[in-house]
């Protein structure tokens, strides 16, 4: 339930054990926080992270390369996976920052003044979702688009159908990827599950070529440059319910701040401004697994910032807690936010 990468991966990864999958989507698949993203695979600054959550985007960002070269081979579609490096400006906790990448083994270089985090890649996300969308259809998925979910029956300690606009649904098992609407779509049964949107709002620019080297960091501002010369500014944090209006403030301070990173930028034409929904989670944990009461329900969401990074991570997790495979390290924390 829900067609965003968190649902896309975890349908693709079932398809790929011989599961049948059908996904039922409220509106156009993709079209929600998954395409509004950035697309950068780590956390903006990971050593403000806790492990849950590094784990997380560590193993994501391992299997990035394997995932994407997969989805090419079998779609034709180029995801856009690159390594692109990420340069963090100050401020920001430098001797933090380098015992962080030292424990965790990543490399780091200093640059103009910051660290350049020289492993980090990005992906074109609305690609990755294309090519999600292709390969779950050659491996036999079913896709429902504008179907909204609108009820989970229950009996006898399982769901037995969910309801839709578009009529009943059932299946063996159920699992929940509605991302910032989760909550909304699981209704009473979201027990204490916190998740609630978080809007980010984003600039895009065109240049003939990329205008910078690397993705580029500063106090929760970045630039991302795309192969083609496009290039992304994010983004803001605002906790303003479920409403994904742009606004000029937003786009004015924006700019700004990015033309004092890139005075390329000043006088060059706005191609889009746009905003979506993060599903926001408390620590930035997403909760993945069965429902502790509904035995054949499952959730996938909450990646809060960094769901492109983690999705193929948390697909492989929700598999393996589906199949009783054994869990590349601790999974427990991420069964917490059903009690927290
Ligand atoms: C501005 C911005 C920048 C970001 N940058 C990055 C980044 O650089 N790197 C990174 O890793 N992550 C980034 N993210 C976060 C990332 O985009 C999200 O964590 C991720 O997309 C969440 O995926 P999802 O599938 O859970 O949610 P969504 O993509 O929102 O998908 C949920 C889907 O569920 C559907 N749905 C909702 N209700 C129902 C219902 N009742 N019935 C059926 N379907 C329903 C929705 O229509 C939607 O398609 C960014 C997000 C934003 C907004």
């Amino acid at each position: 339930m829900g067609a965003g990468v968190a649902g896309l991966a975890a349908a693709q990864a079932l398809l790929l054990q011989g599961a049948s999958v059908s996904i039922v989507e409220r509106g156009a698949l993709g079209m929600e926080s998954s395409w509004a993203g950035g697309g950068i695979l780590a956390p903006l600054c990971p050593w403000d992270y806790a492990g849950e959550v590094t784990r997380l985007t560590g193993l994501g960002a391992a299997m990035y390369p394997q995932w994407v070269a997969g989805l090419h081979a079998a779609t034709g579609i180029d995801s856009e996976y690159e390594v692109s490096g990420m340069l963090v400006l100050p401020p920001f906790d430098r001797k933090l920052a380098r015992q962080w990448c030292d424990e965790h083994g990543l490399m780091l270089a200093d640059k103009d003044g910051g660290l350049l985090l020289p492993e980090v890649a990005q992906v074109r996300n609305p690609r990755l979702i294309q090519a999600l969308r292709k390969h779950v259809e050659i491996l036999g998925g079913r896709i429902v688009e504008q179907c909204e979910v609108r009820g989970i029956e229950v009996r006898g300690g399982r769901v037995q159908a969910v309801t839709t606009s578009g009529g009943e649904f059932s299946a063996d098992r159920y699992i929940v990827s509605a991302g910032a609407w989760s909550k909304q779509v699981l209704g009473q049964y979201a027990l204490k599950l916190d998740i609630k949107p978080m809007r980010g709002q984003m600039l895009l620019f065109k240049f003939d070529t990329p205008p910078l080297p690397h993705i580029v960091l500063q106090d929760g501002m970045y630039l991302i440059p795309r192969r083609d010369g496009h290039l992304l500014v994010g983004s803001t944090l605002e906790d303003v319910g479920f409403d994904k209006r742009t606004t000029t403030e937003a786009r004015d301070s924006l700019q700004q701040r990015a033309e004092r990173l890139l005075p390329a930028l000043h006088n060059m034409p706005l191609v889009q401004h746009w905003s979506g929904l993060r599903p926001a989670s408390p620590g930035n944990i997403p909760t993945i697994g069965r429902h502790p009461q509904l035995e054949n329900l499952y959730l996938n969401s909450g990646h809060f910032r960094y769901g492109v990074t983690m999705a193929p991570a948390s697909a492989a997790i929700l598999l393996n807690e589906l199949y009783g495979v054994e869990q590349p390290f601790d999974v427990s924390v991420y069964r917490a936010g059903w009690s927290a």
